[in-house]
């Protein structure tokens, strides 16, 4: 039986790690198919404190990861399948390593890219629909690209793929964008990038080969339009992942679980909860790092307890 599984490898969870490992938990850490979560899908960060000249999603996981393994916590990968919550010690089913017994679990497995469920979406992921830039940017050399979502995600990556892309047009299904200022200032101030604004997505239109453009809907006409593309990305936001759980854990209705305000404890003592799959209004990978440390403490302090 083990202290504390941690499950989930983001900022929340690799911060846990560091502090219970440091404070002798001997944390156990499972490791899902996206190790590091979404920061290894983004480029460079440039708001995570002690980086002046930022640094790379992919490094500052990797850092994060080297920092928990030096004071001793162990990573196992699998994808946890269930928990059961109804007594303790809770047992985890995880595929790949059967079941897993623990007296404490932090979950911080983060948030999954949400996708529009139109005709075409699902049939062409690969083959020019994608939900990360980072990682499917460098395909579309010289091409024409569609980046849907006018939040924070769409400015970056619009950014990001006009590294490749001969233009990228952003097509928000609003005229106003969700966007920071200076995200959307940036990205207007990119000649590369149009914008399609006031559109909403309708269908993807592929030839069998590949994705040959977007139909939308024109808001303010009321007709449907073609964009031409060679690919298109998506960027509209992300669902927690929290199905795992079958409704053990108290969540919000958009499957947010609800931690005691300022705190990480859930509605099941020895549970605790960090990183994004607690927060649909923060979202940053400093306050996903900062509830991983409070996690840490709280479980270390209910394992004391015990
Ligand atoms: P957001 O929720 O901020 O934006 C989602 C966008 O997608 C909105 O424009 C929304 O439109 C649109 N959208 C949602 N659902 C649909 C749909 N079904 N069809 C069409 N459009 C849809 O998500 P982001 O991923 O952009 O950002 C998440 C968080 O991460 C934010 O807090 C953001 O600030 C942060 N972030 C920060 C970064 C940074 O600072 N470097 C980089 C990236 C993200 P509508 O507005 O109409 O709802």
């Amino acid at each position: 039986m083990y202290k504390t599984v941690i499950i989930g490898t983001g900022p929340a969870g690799l911060t846990a790690a560091i502090y219970l490992a440091r404070a002798n938990m001997e944390p156990v850490v499972i490791e899902g198919w996206q190790p590091g979560g979404q920061l290894t899908t983004t480029t460079e960060i440039e708001n995570f404190p002690g980086f002046p000249e930022g640094i790379l999603g992919s490094e500052l996981m990797s850092n994060m990861r080297k920092q928990a393994e030096r004071f001793g916590a162990t990573f196992k990968t699998g994808s946890v399948k269930s928990v059961d919550m109804s007594k303790r010690p809770f047992v985890l089913d995880v595929e790949g390593m059967g079941e897993v017994i623990a007296e404490s679990v932090i979950i911080s497995t983060g948030a999954s890219a949400k996708y529009l469920g139109i005709p075409g979406e699902q049939d062409n992921i690969g083959r020019g629909v994608s939900t990360c830039a980072t990682c499917d940017g460098f395909f579309f050399r010289g091409k024409k690209l569609v980046i849907i979502g006018g939040g924070d995600s769409s400015m970056e990556e619009a950014g990001f793929l006009t590294k490749f892309a001969s233009s990228v047009t952003v097509v928000n299904r609003r005229t106003e964008l969700r966007a920071s200022k200076i995200m959307q200032d940036r990205a207007r101030a990119n000649e590369k990038i149009e914008w399609a604004l006031n559109r909403t997505p309708v269908e993807v239109l592929a030839n069998g080969m590949g994705v040959t453009g977007l139909k939308v809907l024109n808001n303010e006409t009321g007709e449907e339009e073609i964009i031409e593309t060679d690919g298109v990305f998506i960027a509209i936001g992300h669902t927690p992942n929290t199905g795992f759980l079958d409704g053990q854990i108290t969540t919000d209705e958009s499957g947010y679980i609800i931690v005691k305000p300022g705190t990480t404890t859930t509605n099941i003592p020895g549970v605790f909860a960090c990183g994004d799959v607690q927060d649909s209004t923060y979202r940053q990978a400093i306050t996903a790092a900062g509830t991983g440390c409070m996690a840490a403490l709280e479980a270390e302090r209910f394992l004391e307890g015990l």
